[in-house]
């Protein structure tokens, strides 16, 4: 017997059960980006894996640990995108998007990183990000988060926490990040290996930590919101007053640093409790060195990605989804003989022409009436048309009810308007 494949670790289908509801999702992000007016940018799956450690940073889980990474014919490393933001001000620079201008841009599309699978952590995994460039804020912040939260109310997700923080400038946090060190350096007992190992290279990642054994040494350590600098201080209080203004609930969580070096001043978390240790289901923040870093002009931007699997499971817990998700077929359309198979075939074209809306099936395969109408009751479609020779001879078509009522008539084919129309 021939081998059986599997698909990749980590990596998995999106069967016909679960496509409805990711379309479902994503026609509210498409609705909730046109009410912004903001526009959709698609990028490369693949990029120089420069890119991300430049923006990144070269001691963060993502690059450390989790890229995707191989030599093309032996001349250049790439990298399978482990995020948009960066692919995204690349495509901005090359572009001449982003250079004295304004953008407000959304992309959405898989990511991957190599982590170990669990719920709601996968190896490829799908993103809607969106991305502002141009504008100080936080007015913008305050903008893109709004955003967010009306992607909450139009799907009905209740149970997600606003938590935001500031990093303040980049000078403010070096200053921080000596307190910080010195914290540290008198608890070296609590620290697990990875977060000595950070002391040195990158301490703000340590309060990133996810392990359990270090929250209350990280609990206890010097908070980021003590040390900002007078202008993140007057950024930070805005936005707080802003949110207010919109009444937009969050709570302010010192210890919200993100996974990645390059943001700085305003950062935020949607997360939930409804799914485990995986609670984070949108996160992002200002990053206004990043454009400069990656070889741009000096130029401001904010913005946030969501992790669209977390937002799936936590839709599908929703009871009354079903409703929303309708794909029935409306029609199936069985034919019955040689001259009535392309018949059928060429009303099925012609009803799909003057009823766009119509969800029409027309049976392939041949077989007997009773098998076709077995199809049919299985297509969960309303009603089945049946032509047979007679009907085509007649100019007329067999309507029989499939559901509640269980009638079967026949009409002209002029007068099937109205029954079609019922359905749609
Ligand atoms: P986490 O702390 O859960 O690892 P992160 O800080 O690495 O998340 P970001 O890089 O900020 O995540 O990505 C934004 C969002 O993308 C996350 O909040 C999450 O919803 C989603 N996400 C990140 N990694 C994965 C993954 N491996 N599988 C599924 N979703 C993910
Ligand atoms: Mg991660």
């Amino acid at each position: 017997m021939s081998k059986h494949f599997q698909s990749v670790k980590g990596m998995n289908d999106c069967l016909p059960s679960e496509t409805p509801v990711w379309q479902y999702l994503e026609s509210c992000l498409r609705a909730v980006t046109e009410m912004y007016g903001y526009a959709e940018i698609r990028m490369p799956m693949v990029e120089k894996t420069e890119l991300f450690c430049r923006s990144i940073g070269e001691v963060t889980d993502i690059v450390e640990k989790e890229m995707y990474t191989f030599i093309d014919k032996g001349e250049e490393s790439l990298t399978l995108r482990p995020e948009g933001t960066a692919s995204c001000v690349r495509a901005g620079i090359q572009n001449g998007l982003i250079y004295n201008q304004q953008q407000r841009l959304w992309y959405m599309g898989p990511m991957f990183r190599r982590e170990r699978p669990q719920k709601g952590r996968y190896r490829q995994f799908y993103q809607f990000g969106v991305e502002t460039f141009g504008i100080n804020g936080p007015d913008i912040d305050v903008e893109v988060i709004a955003l967010s939260a009306r992607l909450w109310k139009m799907i009905g997700l209740t149970n997600v926490e606003l938590q935001i923080n500031s990093l303040g400038s980049n000078v403010a946090r070096e200053a921080y990040k000596v307190k910080l060190v010195e914290y540290f350096n008198q608890h070296l007992d609590d620290l697990d290996e990875d977060s000595k190992r950070r002391l040195v290279s990158n301490p703000l990642r340590i309060l990133d930590s996810k392990n359990p054994a270090m929250k209350g040494v990280i609990n206890d350590a010097p908070k980021l919101l003590e040390h900002l600098d007078d202008e993140s201080q007057a950024h930070f209080d805005s936005l707080c007053e802003k949110l207010n203004a919109l009444d937009i609930k969050y709570v302010i969580n010192s210890k919200l640093v993100r996974g990645l070096d390059y943001y700085n001043r305003t950062v935020f978390e949607w997360v939930t409790t409804e799914l485990g240790s995986q609670g984070t289901i949108c996160a992002g923040g200002r990053y206004d060195g990043l454009v400069e870093q990656l070889g741009g002009q000096s130029t401001p931007g904010f913005g946030f990605a969501m992790g669209l699997e977390r937002i799936i499971l936590l839709l599908k817990q929703q009871s009354g989804l079903e409703d929303k998700l309708s794909t029935k077929i409306d029609v199936y359309l069985c034919t019955l003989g040689d001259k009535a198979e392309n018949a059928g075939m060429i009303l099925a074209e012609k009803l799909r022409s003057e009823y766009p809306k119509l969800r029409l099936q027309l049976h392939c395969g041949g077989g007997n009436f009773k098998k076709q109408l077995k199809r049919a009751d299985k297509s969960e479609a309303e009603i089945a048309l049946i032509i047979g020779e007679d009907e085509v001879d007649k100019n007329q078509i067999t309507v029989k009810y499939l559901r509640e009522k269980k009638e079967q008539i026949s009409v002209a084919l002029v007068d099937i308007k109205p029954i079609l129309l019922d359905l749609i």
